[in-house]
């Protein structure tokens, strides 16, 4: 059956309201409805669901949908239900969480023809039951969603993908049109293989994102460098993407305590919280999102404005596939990742425990990253070339290499004795080995094959073996070399290489960079724990902040420490704040103490600064998050935002209420101010309040808590002075 276009196009308005087809969208559907196979490779965003929704409705017969995401499935069919209306049979899905009843209805409107879109999970496509009832209908085509899903070398290889074709022979034949955003060469063969659609036309479009800036960073202080960078990007939206849960956890709440309003989503939370998190991020309530990748599938925010990758991920194709969530309105999206070689051993040693062959995939794919990270390439033609596909621009002008070019230099040499050793040995080998032999690094390979005997062992021994890797990279870009699509990784010299090797000339190749090997990770907050308190600031600088303070107190009616508590006087006289956002940084100042009492410090501060022409320290102080190890504050922090009852806080966090009051103090010492009013008015008499308040207001000379207990007597119970004293605390001196 053959459809005009002038058919698809009013098709195309009468059911989705389009005007014109997005990209390849016409070829894709007239070839699909003329009953060809077809292989779609669009990145995210580009419009691959019209490919087959389109035919799907316009076809005679049921499209079988295959798709791995089964909590998006349901949405999928409600918005195709709310294309066609008043025909809820149009569209059905079958998996694992659908009742009998429900079953039974989807093969009512099945066998009565009115089904034309049919979505399954793979595990449900191969029951025998559902594969019986589908033998009796009339199948207009298949689709495949997510298509990379059927190879190992893709990022999300499901094994029931693999019975695919064997089903839809037992089916019936009909049209294959499989759809992926993320395909690198090899993983494009498998899915042509695998489906059995070899012959299938391949509607390739650019997976250039002109709009998103790469970066890598050297990952030696990731928690400051991120907090700057938000800090520089305020009321922006963005995804930090993590690899643990326990680090999504601790770096939402350090965002948070600096400040930044974030929220964590990880699998470990239950499903109503992340639907939540997830929400206030899509309803712009809070700004960050920090996640673990199972964040991002299906949802659509089109204005995220920054990507970070906390910690390298595991292979490009999930990098590209996270940062692509960046910028999908076409403007700004920063993708910044942030990269150790320790991270790298972290993620090998996290590969021991798997089967043999899926390790060796794995460190290939790990491979990949690091040579892209490592680079002074274009990081976009980079991952051009990754997904096998040219970039021609010498500078792309959106990527940390191409912004800030690092050395060059004349590598005709180099490269031809990389091409000279490769064509000089009957077997072929990977990167690595090739690199070892350059620089002249032994091992039991290299042993193995006496390649230690070679001439060209050592011949390049004045660079490192990460020298010569990027350099045998560099040759793949340049299409002198390339990597075997079946064996994966075994490097081949091509013509294009031979050519130069006969008769080189000049190209300029660029330096490897250095990273650092390690990074603070770990240990938790140098900056600002260990200062507080400490002395060794500007002392003449704290002096005169002290007197500042004392005048100031005087003239308000207020104890100096409401004002500013020692600490943060020391921790001024170190960092020299000049503005509200800079003291908001040190030691137990709050917005609010920040403003109410700020103005005047950061005058005096700014003065003394120009006056002594003082180099102000460029950094700023990370709040910490104290022990980590303790309760979730972030968890208090937001039930009382919600107003919930204290036990129901502590019990949730199976703490006792005075570990809990203990928690909520050093909340409040940092400088956030709570609102606990709710739960004061409700379990303190309005009178004790009035009296504890106070006290802490006129007579106190400090915020210790025995002082207040034995100047206020033995009737006041000690919990109920905490509140209050945390009321008064939030009030006035927060
Ligand atoms: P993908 O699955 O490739 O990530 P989608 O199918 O979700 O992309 O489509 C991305 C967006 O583009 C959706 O908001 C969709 O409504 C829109 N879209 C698809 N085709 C067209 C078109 N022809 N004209 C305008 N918008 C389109
Ligand atoms: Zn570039």
């Amino acid at each position: 059956m053959a459809i005009d276009s002038k058919t698809l196009h009013s098709k195309l308005k009468e059911f989705f309201g389009f005007d014109s087809f997005k990209g390849d969208q016409e070829q894709i559907i007239s070839h699909l409805v003329s009953g060809n196979d077809a292989f779609v490779l669009m990145p995210t965003g580009g419009g691959k669901s019209l490919c087959y929704q389109l035919p799907a409705l316009v076809m005679e017969g049921t499209a079988i949908v295959i798709s791995p995401l089964i909590a998006l499935m349901k949405n999928q069919v409600d918005a195709i239900r709310g294309f066609v209306s008043g025909n809820d049979g149009i569209a059905h899905f079958l998996n694992s969480s659908l009742s009998k009843a429900q079953i039974n209805e989807v093969r009512e409107d099945l066998l009565t023809g009115v089904t034309k879109l049919l979505y399954v999970a793979p595990e449900s496509l191969t029951k025998p039951e559902n594969i019986d009832m589908l033998k009796e209908i009339r199948i207009s085509f298949y689709a495949v969603d997510e298509a990379h899903c059927i190879s190992e070398w893709g990022h999300d290889f499901r094994p029931e993908y693999r019975r695919i074709r064997s089903i839809i022979e037992e089916i019936g034949a009909a049209p294959v049109i499989a759809l992926t955003a993320t395909a690198t060469p090899k993983v494009q063969s498998d899915i042509q293989k695998n489906l059995g659609i070899s012959g299938a036309k391949v509607f390739k479009s650019s997976f250039n994102r002109p709009n998103l800036y790469y970066e890598i960073r050297d990952k030696s202080d990731p928690k400051r460098d991120i907090i700057r960078f938000i800090r520089q990007n305020p009321g922006k939206s963005g995804i930090i993407y993590c690899l643990s849960r326990k680090k999504v956890e601790e770096l939402s709440e350090l965002l948070n305590i600096n400040g930044i309003k974030a929220l964590p989503y990880h699998a470990g939370l239950d499903a109503r919280t992340r639907a939540e998190n997830q929400d206030r991020f899509l309803m712009e309530e809070i700004d960050v999102i920090v996640a673990t990748i199972a964040f991002g599938m299906g949802i659509d925010k089109p204005d995220v404005r920054f990507v970070i990758h906390y910690d390298i991920p595991k292979s490009l194709e999930g990098y590209y596939q996270e940062t692509g969530r960046a910028g999908r309105d076409g403007g700004e999206g920063k993708c910044i990742a942030f990269y150790s070689y320790k991270d790298i051993q972290k993620l090998e040693k996290f590969m021991q425990g798997k089967p043999v062959s899926e390790q060796e995939i794995g460190k290939q794919l790990l491979l990949e990253t690091v040579a892209y990270a490592e680079s002074n390439q274009c990081r976009r033609k980079l991952l051009m070339n990754y997904f096998g596909e040219d970039y021609l621009q010498d500078n792309c002008g959106a990527c940390d290499n191409c912004l800030h070019p690092k050395k060059q230099f004349d590598g005709q040499e180099e490269m031809s004795l990389i091409i000279e050793l490769i064509e000089s040995m009957p077997e072929h080998f990977k990167m690595e080995h090739i690199a070892n032999i350059l620089a002249g690094v032994s091992n039991a390979l290299i042993k193995s094959y006496e390649h230690d005997r070679l001439e060209f062992f050592g011949a390049g021994k004045d660079h490192s073996v990460r020298f010569w890797c990027d350099l045998i990279h560099q040759g793949i870009v340049r299409h002198f070399l390339e990597k075997d699509i079946e064996s994966y990784g075994l490097i081949y010299v091509t013509d294009l290489g031979r050519e130069f090797a006969a008769h080189p000339y000049r190209i300029m190749l660029t330096e490897e960079r250095q990273f650092v090997d390690g990074e603070d990770d770990d240990d938790d907050m140098p900056a600002s724990a260990g200062r507080a308190g400490g002395g060794g600031g500007d002392q003449v600088l704290l002096a005169m902040l002290k007197e500042l303070r004392s005048d100031l107190s005087k003239k308000l009616h207020l104890q100096p420490w409401i004002l500013f508590p020692d600490p943060s006087l020391e921790d001024m006289s170190i960092t020299y704040p000049v503005t509200v956002d800079e003291l908001k940084n040190c030691q137990g100042v709050g917005e609010g103490k920040a403003r109410k009492y700020g103005k005047e410090f950061i005058e005096l501060i700014s003065r003394y600064v120009e006056e002594n022409e003082i180099d102000r320290p460029e950094d700023f102080v990370v709040k910490s998050t104290g022990n980590s190890s303790s309760a979730s504050k972030l968890f208090i922090i937001q039930g009382i935002d919600r107003k919930l009852p204290l036990e129901d806080i502590a019990s949730a966090k199976s703490l006792e209420m005075d570990e809990l009051l203990s928690e909520i103090e050093t909340i409040v010492a940092s400088g956030t101010r709570l609102d606990l009013n709710y739960y004061i008015s409700q379990t303190v008499d309005d009178d004790v309040v009035e009296e504890i308040y106070d006290y802490f207001r006129n007579e106190a000379a400090s915020d210790s808590l025995s002082d207040a207990m034995e100047e206020l007597g033995q009737d006041y119970d000690e919990f109920e002075v905490r509140l209050v004293r945390l009321k008064f605390l939030c009030e006035v001196a927060n």
